[in-house]
């Protein structure tokens, strides 16, 4: 289904009114509501009164200002107008480029031999909806867009994890296929067409793996303070690619041969599914639970991850994981839902009725 389209200008001719109308002729001040019924409806098509209902009409009678949107202050800016510019030819751009089937390109990403963890950071990736500089800046989160890192550019996802001077060291130790490219001008997810367009299995892997080391190293510096040096964000994608390998063989010697690995399959109608897992950093003591929800036609609706400082337990932190899907569905006001997850001691534990006497019990019971 489309999107709703928000208008950035009202497209019917405005007739009823005078042409020195104001706003508040649309407002009924007494009520300090709109004027649903005798202007809204009858000036404006349905998707234009139904926005201009969404806009709150203040309680108070102060007479109108002038605000400037792209600053948290409402004052004009020649950088915020700057960088509201570029913003809205790169939505032209990406709505030119909206025809373009990425539905291969999301299968593929879904069955990406990597951790969820790291899929789902992909798709995050991919999606541009990375925490960037770039992205907490149109959001007036932070006061200017440029990569903490290098000071130089705008702090992208392509900048932050391949065009920054301050990546180059890692990618240069990897795959010699990865050194080799070069995907100037794209963004995250058209490298990741091109790189699964022309590389094998094992680079695509590393790419991912590397990527998120390179955001945990972004982040480590921020936050932090301390900046790796590129041979350990390289090792860490490295070990981290070696025991997911470890696991795989594992999981295939282990698995008898006429039960294939489970296929994901899709609710039925009406339904959502709701699949999780829990990545535990156990020396920090954190624990990661990432949530993907997807309708009965298989489409990702939502994903979401949550952090949390956790006595590193598996059985507490699978309980709590389980916790955190549920109230995921509840905050998405989903009733009708399936939830996914491969801890057999959580799913045994949700389907008994009494109390679990155990640390365990506090997020499941
Ligand atoms: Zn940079």
């Amino acid at each position: 289904m489309a999107s709703k389209r928000i208008p950035s200008a009202v497209h019917n001719p405005v007739t009823q009114l005078d042409a020195n109308a104001k706003v508040k002729e649309l407002i009924k001040l007494d009520e300090k509501r709109w004027d649903m019924k005798e202007l809204v409806e009858q000036l404006f098509d349905k998707d234009e009164a139904d926005i201009i209902v969404q806009i709150p009409i203040s309680s108070s009678s102060s007479s109108g200002k002038m605000i400037w949107k792209g600053t948290s202050s409402g004052i004009f800016t020649v950088r915020s107008a700057y960088y509201m510019h570029k913003e809205r030819s790169q939505a032209i751009k990406g709505q030119a480029s909206s025809s373009h089937d990425f539905k291969k390109t999301w299968k593929f990403l879904w069955h990406l031999q990597v951790t969820p963890g790291d899929r789902v950071f992909m798709w995050r990736t991919c999606l541009n909806a990375l925490p960037t500089q770039s992205n907490l800046f149109k959001r007036k989160i932070v006061d200017h867009p440029k990569c903490s890192i290098c000071n130089l550019e705008e702090e992208t996802a392509t900048h932050a994890l391949w065009e920054c001077e301050s990546t180059r060291d890692v990618w240069s130790q990897c795959l010699k296929s990865l050194q080799k490219s070069h995907f100037s001008k794209m963004n995250m997810l058209e490298i990741f067409e091109a790189i699964a367009g022309i590389m094998d299995t094992d680079c695509l892997q590393e790419f991912a793996m590397v990527a998120k080391q390179i955001w945990w190293r972004r982040n480590e510096f921020i936050f932090n303070q301390v900046f790796r040096h590129p041979n350990t964000v390289v090792s860490a994608a490295s070990q981290n690619l070696k025991m997911l390998k470890e696991m795989e063989g594992q999981r295939s010697s282990s698995v008898p041969t006429n039960s294939s690995i489970t296929e994901w399959q899709a609710p039925p109608m009406h339904f959502h599914k709701l699949n999780w897992d829990v990545v535990v950093d156990k020396t920090r003591a954190r624990v990661g639970i990432d949530i993907v929800v997807r309708n009965f036609e298989g489409k990702i609706i939502a994903i979401m991850r949550r952090n949390q400082c956790m006595f590193p337990l598996p059985s507490l932190t699978e309980a709590y994981g389980a916790l955190q899907v549920v109230s995921f569905a509840l905050e998405l006001g989903l009733t009708k839902v399936i939830i996914e997850g491969d801890s057999l001691q959580t799913v045994q534990a949700l389907k008994k009725d009494e109390d679990q006497l155990t640390c365990f019990g506090m997020f499941v019971s």
